[in-house]
C-alpha cells in the first residue's frame, strides 16, 4: 500500500513538473510568436510607407496639413488676447481635441496599410489611432499645447516646413501591444505638430494561437501520451500487484486445504500404533475408512491444482455427446440432493421441452455441481436453492438462484479470476482455492457460452449459464 501510494505521488509530480514546464514552454512559444507578429507587421508596415512614397506624389496628410493650417491661423489670433490662465488652459485643450479629432478622421493611410495588407495576404483588419505628442500654435509668439516627447536621447523627428514632410517608422517593439507605424512631423505657417500613429488587431489573441497551434497540439499531445503511459503503467503494476496478491492467497487456502486431510490422516495413522485400538476391529476399520476418504479428498485437491495448471498450457479437450438436458439435470440434482445438498430445500423448474444439446457431459456435471456447491457453502441459514432451466434463442438457460451471503458488486467483477475469493469475514470461514467459479468460466466457455451473476449481499445470488445448442 505504501509502495503504491509512493508511486502514485512520484508519478504525479513527475506529471505536475512536466505540465508546468510544458506551460512555461508555452507561454515563451506565445510570446515569441507575439514578437514575431509585430516584427512582421512592422516591417510589412514600412514597405506599405515606402511604397506609397514611391507611388504617389501627395502625401496622405495633404488634406489634413490644409485643415489644420486653417484652423491654426484663427486660433493663432486669438491666443495672444487670452490672459486668464483658465481659459486659456481650457482653450488649449480645445485646440488639442480638434487637431486629434481631425487626424484621426483625415488621415487615409489606415485604408492604404489595410489594401496593402490584403495584398499582401495578411490580416487587413485592423483599428488605427493617432496620437500628439508635441503641438505648437505660431503666432507672434509660439504656444505650446502640448509637449509629452522629449527629442533628448531620442532622435528627433525630420521636420521640413512649406508643406514638405518627411517620415520614418520605429521598429523598437516598446509601444506596448499597439503596432507603433510612424512618427511625423507635420509644420505650417502657424503650427508645428508631431504625433505617433498606431495600429491595433483586434484579433491579436487569435492570430498568435493560431500562429502557435502546432506547438500547442504537439505539446498537448505529448502530454496526453505521457500521462496515458502513465496511467497505463500504473494500472499494469497495479494489476500484477492483484494477482500476485492473489497468488499468495492461493497458497495460504492451499495450504489449509491440503492440511486438515494430512492432519485428519497423521491422527488416524498414530491411533492404528497404538495397541488398545488395534484390538478392536470396528475401530480399525472405521480409522482406515477415515484415512481411505481423507486420502481421496487429498487427491481432488491435488487433482484440481494439476488440472488447472494443465489448462494454462493446453486447450479444453471437450468430448461432446448428445444429451437429454433436463435428464442430465435432474440426474444432478438428485445426486447433489442426497449428497452435499442434503441439508438445502430445492426446487427444480424446467421447460426444456426434451431438447437435446451437444454437451461434455463430465464438465457440465462438474460446472454445475460447483454452482451447487456454493449455493450452499455461502449461506448463513438454511440453504434453499431455486433451478429453473429453459431454452431461448438457441441458447439454453439454466438458472440457480440462492438465498446465501451474496456478493457485493465490487467482487462480482473478478469472482470468475483464478484464485479470486472474497476477502469479507474469516478468510477461513468459507473453504476453498478460488477455482470453482473460474472452472465454471472456462467449462462454459469451452461450450461456447458463458456464465453470468447478479446478487445482492445478505440477500443472495442467481448464476446463470448459457450454452448454446
Ligand atoms: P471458492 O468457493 O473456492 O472460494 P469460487 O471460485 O467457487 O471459489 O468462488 C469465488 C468466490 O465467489 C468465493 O470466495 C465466494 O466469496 C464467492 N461466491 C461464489 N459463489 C457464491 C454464492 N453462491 N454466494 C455467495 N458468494 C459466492
Amino acid at each position: 500500500m505504501k509502495k503504491r501510494n509512493t508511486i502514485l505521488l512520484l508519478g504525479i509530480t513527475a506529471i505536475a513538473i512536466l505540465i508546468i514546464a510544458q506551460i512555461i514552454i508555452i507561454r515563451g512559444i506565445l510570446k515569441q510568436n507575439h514578437e514575431m507578429l509585430y516584427l512582421r507587421y512592422r516591417l510589412l508596415s514600412q514597405e506599405a510607407l515606402v511604397s506609397l512614397r514611391r507611388q504617389y506624389k501627395v502625401d496622405v496628410y495633404d488634406t489634413v496639413r490644409f485643415i489644420l493650417d486653417e484652423y491654426s491661423r484663427e486660433v493663432a489670433a486669438e491666443l495672444p488676447l487670452i490672459r486668464d490662465e483658465a481659459e486659456m488652459n481650457r482653450k488649449k485643450g480645445e485646440i488639442l481635441d480638434y487637431f486629434t479629432m481631425t487626424l484621426n478622421q483625415e488621415e487615409y493611410l489606415s485604408d492604404y496599410l489595410s489594401a496593402y495588407f490584403e495584398r499582401m495576404g495578411v490580416e487587413k483588419d485592423f483599428t488605427s489611432r493617432i496620437e500628439i505628442r508635441n503641438l505648437e500654435i505660431i503666432s507672434t509668439d509660439t504656444f505650446p499645447i502640448i509637449r509629452t516627447f522629449s527629442f533628448f536621447g531620442k532622435q528627433p523627428p525630420e521636420q521640413t516646413g512649406g508643406g514638405k514632410t518627411a517620415a520614418r517608422t520605429d521598429i523598437s517593439p516598446a509601444a506596448g501591444s499597439r503596432l507603433l507605424v510612424e512618427r511625423r512631423g507635420l509644420e505650417d505657417n502657424y503650427y508645428s505638430l508631431f504625433f505617433e500613429f498606431f495600429i491595433d488587431f483586434s484579433d491579436k489573441r487569435k492570430m498568435v494561437l493560431q500562429a502557435s497551434s502546432a506547438s500547442l497540439a504537439m505539446s498537448l499531445f505529448s502530454l496526453v501520451i505521457v500521462v496515458a503511459i502513465f496511467m497505463l503503467t500504473y494500472k499494469n503494476l497495479m494489476e500484477e500487484k492483484r494477482l500476485s496478491d492473489l497468488k499468495t492467497d492461493f497458497i495460504n487456502n492451499m495450504t489449509h486445504e491440503l492440511k486438515t486431510p494430512l492432519a485428519t490422516i497423521t491422527v488416524a495413522g498414530k491411533t492404528l500404533e497404538m495397541e488398545r485400538i488395534r484390538q478392536d476391529d470396528a475401530k480399525v476399520l472405521e480409522t482406515a475408512k477415515l484415512i481411505g476418504k481423507q486420502s481421496v479428498h487429498l487427491n481432488q485437491l491435488i487433482n484440481m491444482i494439476l488440472e488447472i495448471s494443465m489448462w494454462e498450457r493446453t486447450e479444453f479437450q471437450l468430448d461432446k455427446k448428445k444429451a437429454v438436458i433436463e435428464e442430465v439435470m435432474n440426474d444432478i440434482v438428485y445426486s447433489f440432493r442426497i449428497g452435499p445438498g442434503n441439508s438445502a430445500t430445492i426446487t427444480q423448474n424446467y421447460s426444456f421441452n426434451g431438447l437435446e444439446a451437444d454437451i461434455d457431459l463430465v464438465y457440465f456435471i462438474t460446472m454445475i455441481n460447483n454452482l451447487l456447491s456454493n449455493a450452499v457453502k455461502y449461506s448463513a441459514r438454511d440453504p434453499v436453492i431455486n433451478i429453473e432451466g429453459f431454452a431461448e434463442n438457441g441458447k439454453i438457460f439454466v438458472r440457480i438462484a440462492d438465498n446465501g451471503i451474496g456478493i457485493s458488486k465490487s467482487d462480482q467483477k473478478h469472482i470468475f479470476e483464478k484464485f479470486y475469493r472474497t476477502s469479507s469475514g474469516n478468510i477461513h470461514k468459507y473453504k476453498g482455492l478460488g477455482l470453482g467459479l473460474y472452472y465454471v468460466k472456462k467449462i462454459a466457455a469451452a461450450h461456447g457460452g458463458d456464465v453470468t451473476v447478479s446478487s445482492k449481499p445478505g440477500k443472495g445470488s442467481i448464476f446463470t449459464v448459457t450454452i448454446p445448442y
